[in-house]
C-alpha cells in the first residue's frame, strides 16, 4: 500500500512493499501496482 509522508513541505507517497518514494501520488500507485505484483511475465 501507498503511505503518505511529509517531509520538507512536500507530501510523499511511499510504497511499503519496497520504500521507494514519489512526489506524485498516481505514480506511487502505477508503481504498487507492478511492485506487488507477483506476475512478472510481461517484463521481459
Ligand atoms: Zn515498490
Amino acid at each position: 500500500m501507498v503511505t503518505q509522508v511529509e517531509r520538507d513541505d512536500t507530501t510523499w507517497h511511499t510504497c511499503e512493499a519496497c520504500g521507494l518514494m514519489f512526489d506524485i501520488e498516481d505514480e506511487a500507485k502505477e508503481h504498487e501496482k507492478r511492485c506487488n505484483s507477483d506476475e512478472p511475465n510481461y517484463i521481459q
